[in-house]
């Protein structure tokens, strides 16, 4: 086996398609350093040898020895300097990389190799002891954290100690002795806390560092990323050790973090952040304020890089060109200007916005640098779901309590905590909060994810904070610099006004204001971006989108984001409005079918109405109305003071109203008297049902001269016999309205496969039906037998402890409830070559189950209007 790779200097043994055995770091500086980038030399070891250090007893292979140091031999012949060298050191980084990005989940340690010996090297071969002290010190004190685990506010004391006992304020005022001073206090602190000297031995550090690496892997923080994230622990990480560069070097030196494109807006230009005579951590510590890249970026007071780095900068500006061509992707990269010369320590496909992650994809297909396809495949149908949601209302009255900057787009408003378990626990009991902390870290994702929202008063555009949220589509607003924040008093203050932990505050992440109390917001706005990359989906996409609607503003939202009809009108919920409930009740109430008929002659002006609003918004698109599904019982008041109400104004006994209320109570109502079971036992409510559906579809036909075609679906079929019988009730008051009216539609009755028997006898059901919808709710209930309404107390459990990978109930459970359906695709099929199949349930907005959808060949998904983009993107990608 191979575990150590070369990159750099001409030597490249590695690809950018090798990450999972270099990680993501490790593949992109050898794909970089192979296409002719400036990348310090370097290796990688394997996320095998991680997984074998674990496998091991937490050993190495025996072999990895002599491949490290003939490695870096290597590096050490490229850079010119020798690892331990008196008088020419040679200093390495190391860092992690695993296959997937896992920000600041493990550690990095810079300029190993240091020690008593080869800081006086470092400071000959540079000509500065004062760079090459602070280098030294720097090193023992992310060692000192990372590798030895002291605590970093040790480290801080004594550099305060130092400036104190000197009286200056700044670490730039320290010079060479002041840092040589540090050095030695934090030697002697190390010594103490760990009981050991501070290794002076370069391949000790080496080994020490590497072996943190692989520590870190299983670290909490990281176990908790990879368990939101669905990362395996088996992928393991890699180690990445390269020769240092200096940015810290004098003002001829920078370091910064770029992204090609804005990973805000997406907008075509070079965004990102640097600072002169600065190493990594400055940049992402938040210590020095970082500036802006481009001068039409600068603000006043701002030194962009274009102006004060003209050179490296343009430099800069043709690798990014050069990188965008290579891996036509947006790219997020970091840079160290040593002595003007430039070099990439990292690439890799930048984390964006759902926004900017939009206009991405279509702005390179106009480019040319992808197709249209692949700009389709591109988008995460998931992130879409974020661009759908809401901002601040620009007409509501607000005032800005502070601004911080605009991490991560769309607006949130909570109630205020200041820890993460805080909001993971007020999160669970179904608040809304937002999470306020001086800065995040890697042990706050959880409560970050419980959050609708998170502000902070620390860091920029590219720290934690700003770069998790934009990951889980929370908005976000970091560094608002002016809160000022009191973890123990639980309080946040700003412009002279005070909050406490459970006040609300809203936030807009588009623009980095926060505001005391609750600021009303609107629907977004969908950018021509999105309509072009809807059309380019719709292009590509074999399957129909409809929705599940009933009332006309859910279907005038459902045309507007592009459904192509309705797949589910759900009648019962046009029962609940005020002015119908009593009638409703009165028909459960009567005890014969002339009660209930009088009581059906009042409701029948009312859905005659509601169907004649449908079939004019749909305008001649396909409607599919279901009959009555629940059991009459949910119609029913339940509490004792409310059966008095209803028995008094229908004008009935209370103790008949109980006892027909008694009556009709049982004990499994969802597998009970519902769907087509009323249907079969009281006929006169499917004919009132479907005489205002065909008297509604003649008027609109009679009106406009096109007829809409209704497709009337019938519930929770077990048998064939079911389905005849109602639809031969169909097909008689269709007669009855055309006869009357002089006025034919064209319709269709189909069935819902939504009961484990229909699925598996569908052959037979077909020969009835010209359509299924299938209800994967109830099916997935059924097939599981797992209550809908209750099994979400401890489905959370089952999911968490990896007993189902996923709520059945969200994305289908392809193994069983999709084996049902895609045998009763099949049998349907096979009696009716045409049978038109869709789904209905809740699964026809999830990416995944569409993708199943389309894998058994369905014609169309409904879901809910609001996923209706969500859905036409997913199908377009499930039929590439
Ligand atoms: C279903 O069961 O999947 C369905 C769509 O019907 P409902 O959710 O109304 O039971
Ligand atoms: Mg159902």
């Amino acid at each position: 086996t191979k575990w150590v790779y070369s990159f750099g200097a001409g030597h490249n043994e590695g690809r950018a398609d090798m990450r999972n055995l270099l990680g993501g770091k490790g593949a992109n500086l050898a794909e970089m350093a192979s296409i002719g980038l400036p990348v310090p030399p370097g290796f990688t070891i394997t996320t095998e040898v991680c997984t074998y250090y674990y496998d091991h007893g937490q050993s190495y292979p025996p072999e990895l020895r002599d491949s490290v140091n003939e490695a870096l031999a290597r590096v050490e012949a490229a850079v010119g300097a020798k690892f331990g060298d008196h008088h020419k050191p040679l200093l390495v980084s190391v860092r992690s990389g695993a296959r997937v990005s896992m920000p600041g989940m493990m550690d990095t340690v810079l300029n190993l190799g240091l020690n008593d010996a080869t800081v006086d090297g470092l400071a000959a071969a540079s000509g500065d002891a004062r760079f090459a002290w602070d280098s030294y010190r720097r090193f023992i004190q992310m060692f000192g954290s990372v590798v030895l685990g002291v605590d970093h506010h040790r480290f801080e004391e004594i550099i305060e100690h130092v400036k104190m006992d000197k009286g200056v304020d700044e670490d730039t005022q320290l010079v060479a002795q002041d840092w040589h001073r540090v050095v030695d206090g934090y030697k002697e602190m190390v010594a103490e806390v760990t009981g050991k000297p501070f290794p002076q031995d370069p391949h000790a550090q080496l080994w020490a560092a590497i072996g943190a690496v692989f520590g870190s892997w299983m670290n909490p923080r990281a176990n908790t990323y990879r368990r939101l994230h669905d990362i395996p622990a088996q992928w393991g990480t890699a180690v990445n050790v390269q020769a240092m560069v200096f940015g810290n070097m004098g003002n001829d030196c920078a370091t910064g973090v770029c992204f090609t494109r804005d990973p805000s807006t997406g907008e075509n230009f070079f965004y990102g952040e640097y600072l002169v005579n600065a190493q990594g951590e400055d940049v992402v510590a938040g210590i020095r304020t970082p500036q802006p890249m481009a001068e039409a970026r600068a603000k006043p007071g701002e030194k962009s890089m274009e102006t004060v780095m003209p050179k490296a900068y343009a430099e800069l500006i043709e690798v990014r060109a050069k990188l965008e061509k290579h891996y036509r992707d947006m790219q997020d990269i970091e840079f160290t200007v040593q002595q003007n010369k430039l070099y990439m320590l990292q690439t890799r496909n930048g984390k964006r916005t759902a926004a900017a992650s939009l206009k991405i994809a279509v702005d390179m297909a106009r480019e040319g640098l992808i197709d249209r396809t692949e700009a389709v495949k591109r988008v995460d149908p998931k992130a879409l779901d974020q661009l759908l949601h809401p901002t601040l209302d620009p007409k509501a009255p607000r005032k800005a309590l502070a601004k911080g900057l605009p991490a991560s787009p769309g607006a949130a408003c909570g109630v205020i905590v200041f820890s993460a378990d805080e909001a993971e626990v007020r999160a669970a009991k179904g608040e809304a909060v937002i999470l306020v902390r001086i800065e995040t870290s890697p042990e706050d994702i959880h409560g970050m994810h419980a959050a609708k929202g998170i502000l902070t008063t620390r860091g920029g555009m590219t720290s934690h904070a700003a770069v998790v949220a934009r990951g889980m589509g929370r908005p976000c607003v970091a560094g608002a610099g002016t809160i000022n924040v009191d973890y123990a008093q639980q309080t946040l203050s700003a412009g002279g006004k005070r909050l406490t932990a459970g006040d609300t505050i809203t936030l807009d992440g588009a623009t980095g204001e926060v505001f005391a109390g609750t600021v009303a917001m609107i629907e977004p706005q969908l950018s021509g971006d999105f309509a072009t990359l809807m059309e380019w989906a719709d292009g590509v996409r074999k399957m129909k989108v409809r929705a599940n609607a009933e009332t006309p503003l859910d279907a005038e939202t459902a045309r507007k984001f592009g459904a192509e009809g309705i797949g589910l009108c759900r009648t019962e919920h046009m029962f609940f409005d005020p002015e119908r409930i009593g009638a409703v009740r009165q028909m459960i109430m009567a005890e014969t079918e002339g009660g209930r008929r009088d009581a059906l002659a009042r409701l029948l002006p009312f859905q005659r109405k509601d169907f004649l609003e449908l079939f004019n918004i749909m305008a001649g698109l396909p409607v599919t109305i279901r009959l009555l599904d629940p059991p009459l019982h949910e119609f029913l008041p339940h509490k004792e003071s409310e059966i008095e109400e209803v028995a008094e104004s229908l004008g009935a006994d209370v103790a008949l109203m109980k006892r027909r209320v008694a009556d009709l109570s049982e004990a499994n109502p969802m597998l009970g008297h519902r769907g087509c079971r009323l249907g079969v036992t009281y006929p006169e409510i499917y004919e009132m049902q479907v005489r205002a559906i065909f008297e509604a579809a003649v008027m609109v036909g009679k009106e406009t001269g096109k007829a809409p075609v209704p497709e009337i679906m019938i519930p929770l079929v077990m048998t064939k016999r079911e389905l005849e019988i109602t639809r031969a009730q169909v097909d008689k008051v269709a007669q009855e309205v055309f006869a009357e009216s002089g006025y034919h539609i064209v319709y269709q009755v189909g069935t819902m496969i939504e009961l484990p028997r229909a699925a598996l006898t569908a052959d037979t059901i077909a020969e009835s039906a010209d359509f299924f919808s299938f209800g994967t709710n109830d099916l997935t209930q059924t097939v599981f037998g797992l209550s809908r309404d209750d099994a979400g107390k401890f489905l959370p459990f089952y999911v968490e402890k990896g007993i189902l990978p996923k709520d059945p109930f969200v994305s289908i459970d392809v193994d069983g409830v999709g084996a049902l359906v895609e045998i009763a695709a099949q049998k349907g099929r096979k009696t009716k070559p045409d049978l038109k199949l869709g789904i209905c349930g809740e699964h026809g907005g999830d990416p995944a189950s569409i993708h199943f959808c389309g894998s058994v060949g369905l014609d169309y998904v409904s879901c809910s209007p609001y996923r209706v983009p969500v859905a036409r993107l997913a199908a377009a990608q499930a039929a590439l």
